[in-house]
C-alpha cells in the first residue's frame, strides 16, 4: 500500500503550498494528462489518476492535517479508504471555470438564466445611403419570450414539477471504469424541473418563434461590412436570461459613377482635346448633384483633381473624405470635314512628329545609352 509517492511530490509543491497552489498544481497535472487528451496513454492515465487524488486529500483541510501528521498511513480508516472516486464531480468546478471541461467533470450547471442568442441580419444598403445615413424597418425572424407563460413554459398559476429522473438535482451519475461520470439530466436539461402542463403557446419552450420589425437607423459613413450592435434585439433569454444583441453586418452596393475608398471617392470624366490643350469649366457630378472644375490650359490626359469635401461623411467624427476626378482626353474617332481640316492645320503648325515623339523617346534612348 505504502508505495505510494509523496502527494506534494505529486504535485510539484512544497509542503507549505498555499489552496491556491494546490488547486492550480493540480489543474496543471489533471489538463496534462487528461484522459481526453492522452487516449490509451496508461501511463498518463495513472498520472492523472495520482494527481487527482493527491489533490483531493490536499485540498481538504482536515485530511491534509492528517497526511501531515501521519502520512499516507494517517487516511487508513477514519472514514477515508484512499481515493474516492465519486468525489470525482467535484473537480469540475475548478477545471471548468477556467478551461469549460464542465461535460466531463460532471456538467454545467443548466437551468440558470442563460442569455439569448446573437443573430445577424446582412442589409444591403445603396451607395448614397451608406454615405448619408438611412432609417430603414427590417424584419427579422427571431426567437421571443412567450407572452402566455411570461417564458416560464408553464401556464400563469401552474408550477414546474421536480425531475422524475434525477430528483431535482439536474445531473445524473454513472460509473464509467474508474470515474464516476455527472452527466446533465437529458430529461430537464439540468433544470431538475419538468413541466408538467406545458403552456400551450410555446408548448412549454418559453419563448416562440416570431418575426419582429425593428426600425433601424444607419449612420452616414457606414462601410462595406461594417458592424452595427443593436443591443438587446437577439433571440430572448432562458429562464430569466439577458436577450441577446442583434448585428446587422452591411453591405454597400456599387455606384456606376462612384467608387469609394475609406471616405473619399473616386471617379473619372472624360474632356475634350481643345478642351486640354486650351483649359476649360467642366460639370462633374458629385454625390450632392453637379459642381464645376477648373481645367486648367495643358491639362494632361490622367491628370487627378480634388474636389475638398466631396466625399464621404467620417463615420462618427466630423469631417468628410475629398473627391478625386481623373480626367481622360477624349480623342474624337469621327471628325465633321470642318473639323478635319482643322487638325491638318494643327498637324502642319504644331510639327507633333519633332515635338512630342523626339523629345519623348529619344532622349530617353540617348539617356541609356548615355
Ligand atoms: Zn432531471
Ligand atoms: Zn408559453
Amino acid at each position: 500500500m505504502n508505495n505510494k509517492r509523496d502527494y506534494y511530490e505529486v504535485l510539484g509543491i512544497s509542503q507549505d503550498a498555499s489552496d491556491q497552489e494546490i488547486k492550480s498544481a493540480y489543474r496543471k497535472m489533471a489538463l496534462k494528462y487528461h484522459p481526453d487528451k492522452n487516449p490509451h496513454d496508461k501511463n498518463a492515465e495513472e498520472k492523472f489518476k495520482e494527481a487527482a487524488e493527491a489533490y483531493s486529500v490536499l485540498s481538504d483541510a482536515d485530511k491534509r492535517a492528517r497526511y501531515d501528521r501521519f502520512g499516507h498511513n494517517g487516511l487508513q480508516g477514519g472514514g477515508f479508504s484512499g481515493f474516492d472516486p465519486t468525489t470525482f464531480g467535484d473537480f469540475g468546478d475548478i477545471l471548468g471555470e477556467f478551461f469549460g471541461f464542465g461535460d466531463i467533470f460532471g456538467g454545467r450547471r443548466r437551468g440558470g438564466p442563460e442569455r439569448g442568442a446573437d443573430l445577424r441580419y446582412d442589409l444591403k444598403v445603396s451607395f448614397r445611403e451608406a454615405a448619408f445615413g438611412l432609417k430603414t424597418k427590417i424584419k427579422i425572424p427571431r426567437l421571443d419570450t412567450c407572452g402566455a407563460c411570461e417564458g416560464r413554459g408553464t401556464p400563469k398559476g401552474k408550477n414546474p414539477i421536480s425531475c422524475p429522473a434525477c430528483h431535482g438535482s439536474g445531473q445524473v451519475r454513472y460509473q464509467q471504469g474508474f470515474f464516476s461520470i455527472s452527466r446533465t439530466c437529458g430529461q430537464c436539461n439540468g433544470t431538475g424541473k419538468v413541466i408538467s402542463e406545458p403552456c400551450e403557446t410555446c408548448q412549454g419552450r418559453g419563448r416562440v418563434k416570431r418575426e419582429k420589425v425593428l426600425e433601424i437607423r444607419i449612420p452616414a459613413g457606414v462601410d462595406n461590412g461594417a458592424r452595427l450592435r443593436i443591443q438587446g434585439e437577439g433571440e430572448a433569454g432562458l429562464h430569466g436570461g439577458a436577450s441577446g444583441d442583434l448585428y446587422a453586418v452591411i453591405y454597400v452596393e456599387e455606384h456606376p459613377f462612384f467608387q469609394r475608398q475609406g471616405n473619399n471617392i473616386y471617379c473619372q470624366v472624360p474632356i475634350g482635346i481643345a478642351q486640354a490643350v486650351l483649359g476649360a469649366e467642366i460639370t462633374v457630378p458629385t454625390l450632392e448633384g453637379e459642381e464645376k472644375l477648373k481645367i486648367p490650359e495643358g491639362t494632361q490626359g490622367g491628370s487627378v483633381f480634388r474636389l475638398r469635401n466631396k466625399g464621404i461623411v467620417s463615420l462618427g467624427e466630423r469631417g468628410r473624405g475629398d473627391q478625386f476626378v481623373t480626367v481622360n482626353v477624349a480623342v474624337p474617332t469621327k471628325l465633321t470635314k470642318e473639323q478635319r481640316q482643322a487638325f491638318e492645320v494643327l498637324a502642319k503648325v504644331m510639327k507633333e512628329d519633332e515635338l512630342i515623339q523626339e523629345r519623348n523617346i529619344f532622349e530617353k534612348v540617348k539617356d541609356i545609352f548615355g
